[in-house]
């Protein structure tokens, strides 16, 4: 694959390219790219297309929300990124310049014919290796400074009071956490449930240098699923009809590069992946991505070690794909996220966030109950006797049975509460509910990641002519109106077309500017799946071609056909070839 040629057509082409080029002399920031005019659109198809596999066919139990891109700082200090979500930095102590300290090193033993991994490893460890193999700066040969963690939330103040610290979330997932209770009403109090969110976020990465797979803002698709860890069925798990191709964290270990093929059931039973749902996405992931164009043997998945995974994760997989630019890429990262979130935003929020498990058979439990001893406190309290009642009743029986024991007092709204004035009983009791917090598994998917990684798949060159093979309910534009020459009565009707098209929400252009040859080299390098031909026949017998980017094909269809089968051959993605036999239209190859 010739890449310039490829990243040339991205630029050249309105797909993507760096973002706040007329200041690139002036402010030097990386990690930010635009998205041109075709790009948006793939963005858009790709996006709706997870949409399609993800929560469309579910959607009694996953819906999709929108929340805030800013976030008050308790948010991210319940979520554990305050504290956990760092990268090591290492500085030149000549020329000041900083360097992410774990690929700084991979880089730098590289040259050297050293491959280490250093995924996972702690400072310290990374500061040895800096310090064992004599690494300097990359840049003006100076001594590297200790490795030290450096926090990628981009932080903010909201309104004016500058102690008031929010962050631009670097993760769709907590404002489905934070809104948890609120969509569990809304959806009738059931699981499981899936909350799905598509929106942007930030990282300040440290030195961003690979396009669109390490940006410091960039789009994430992600479903939040809450479900009872003891009754953890997916009824979907065997309509699947697709393999997952796995490297298991014991190989993984062992150091096998070879991924092994489960059936997701097969994967869930074999104790490689926790449980059914979380099969059940990367079952979908799968699906996904080869929807988009990437066959099943350009993508695995790949267990993550512990030390590998984040701070919130019991078992993660990322489910890579090939690049020939940047190796294998994770495009979507899948964690079993347990009652982690959910346990910390209630004790962070004082907000209970637990949900009711209906029993099969009762339960029989020890209950510590608190009663008021009325005598008791008329003597103490006097008058107050009713609110320092409220206040007991207010109290968590446990607790302030705990508090008594170890303290002997407790103050409650301002009341010293002693031992003598309640009484402590413990009660067996049948019961037929109880309340436990949901465990969550989370698909999370990096948009711009898979728009590139779409893209380059679907690079080609046929004759030495860019050829961009995008599935055609992905490809930005999906119909070229061409008249053959710019004649008044082809252009008339070619407009109309265009125009009829474009009603019907499929998205055209109309040109009528040079040679139809280059035309359609023009539009076959941009992804566009078909153009429609208005030549000399046209106005006879109201007949127009239909052109297939892929096999050149052609077909003869009369007007009244053109939404049908262009939205057939788009939507339903039937091919153009057998469109024309089951109309029984003659197929032309013409290049
Ligand atoms: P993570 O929460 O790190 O597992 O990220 C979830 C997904 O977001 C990854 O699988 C990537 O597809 C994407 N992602 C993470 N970091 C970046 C980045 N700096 N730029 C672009 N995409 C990213």
């Amino acid at each position: 694959m010739n890449l310039e040629r490829f990243m040339e057509l991205m630029s050249e082409g309105g797909f993507f390219y760096p973002s706040f080029e007329i200041y690139r002399s002036k402010a030097e920031v990386g990690g930010f790219y635009d998205y041109g005019p075709l790009g948006v659109e793939l963005k858009r198809n790709i996006i709706e297309k997870w949409r399609k596999i993800f929560v469309y066919p579910y959607q009694d139990f996953i819906v999709e929300i929108e929340t805030p891109i800013v976030m008050p700082k308790i948010v991210f200090e319940a979520s554990g990124h305050v504290e956990h979500f760092t990268d090591a930095i290492v500085e030149c102590t000549k020329c000041g310049r900083k360097f992410r300290a774990d690929h700084l090193i991979e880089e730098e033993l590289g040259k050297r014919g050293i491959s280490i991994k250093t995924e996972g490893l702690s400072l310290e460890e990374l500061d040895k290796l800096i310090r064992d193999y004599d690494i300097k700066c990359p840049v003006c040969g100076g001594e590297l400074s200790s490795v030290k963690p450096f926090n990628l939330l981009f932080q903010t103040t909201i309104g004016p009071y500058s102690d008031n610290i929010g962050y631009i979330r670097p993760e769709t997932a907590q404002g489905m956490f934070v809104s948890f209770p609120k969509i569990f009403n809304l959806m009738g109090r059931k699981l499981p449930l899936g909350i799905a969110q598509i929106g942007k976020v930030g990282r300040n990465e440290i030195s961003p240098r690979q396009g669109l797979i390490r940006l410091r803002e960039f789009t994430q698709m992600e479903i939040e699923f809450f479900f009872d860890p003891e009754n953890a069925k997916c009824p979907y798990l065997d309509e699947l009809d697709v393999k997952l191709r796995i490297i298991p964290e014991k190989d993984v270990v062992t150091g096998v590069k070879e991924p092994r093929e489960f059936r997701p059931r097969e994967a869930v039973e074999g104790g490689i992946v926790p449980n059914e749902w979380m099969a059940f996405f990367m079952g979908l992931a799968t699906i996904y991505m080869n929807e988009l164009g990437i066959s099943l043997d350009h993508q695995y998945f790949l267990a993550k070690l512990p030390e590998e995974r984040a701070h919130y994760s019991a078992a993660s997989f990322d489910q890579m794909v090939y690049s020939e630019r940047f190796g294998w890429v994770e495009v979507s990262g899948h964690a079993y996220r347990t009652d982690y979130d959910l346990g910390r935003h209630a004790r962070y929020s004082g907000y209970d966030l637990s949900v009711d498990r209906r029993l099969t058979t009762p339960k029989e439990v020890v209950e510590v109950r608190v009663y008021p001893n009325p005598q008791r406190i008329r003597e103490v309290f006097g008058n107050e006797m009713p609110k320092v009642m409220q206040a007991i009743g207010k109290a968590d029986p446990r607790w302030l049975a705990n508090e008594l024991a170890n303290k002997g007092r407790v103050i409650i709204d301002g009341y010293t509460i002693t031992s003598d004035v309640v009484f402590i009983r413990e009660e067996r009791r049948k019961v037929h509910v109880e309340r436990f917090i949901p465990h969550d598994v989370e698909p999370s998917f990096g948009v711009d990641r898979i728009v590139y990684v779409t893209l380059e798949h679907a690079y080609t060159e046929v004759n030495g002519k860019p050829l961009l093979r995008l599935p055609p309910d992905i490809a930005p534009i999906k119909v070229a109106v061409l008249p053959i020459i710019k004649k008044q009565e082809y252009v008339s009707i070619g407009r109309n077309i265009f125009r009829e098209l474009s009603m019907v929400g499929v998205k055209a252009v109309y040109d009528d500017d040079g040679a139809i040859g280059s035309r359609y080299a023009k539009y076959d390098s941009v992804g566009v799946p078909f153009a429609i031909t208005i030549d000399d026949k046209t106005p006879i017998d109201s007949t127009v071609t239909i052109r297939d980017r892929d096999t050149k094909a052609q077909i003869r269809v009369s007007m009244n056909d053109i939404i049908k089968v262009i939205t057939d051959a788009i939507f339903r993605r039937i091919s153009i070839i057998e469109i024309a036999k089951s109309m029984g239209l003659q197929l032309i190859i013409r290049e």
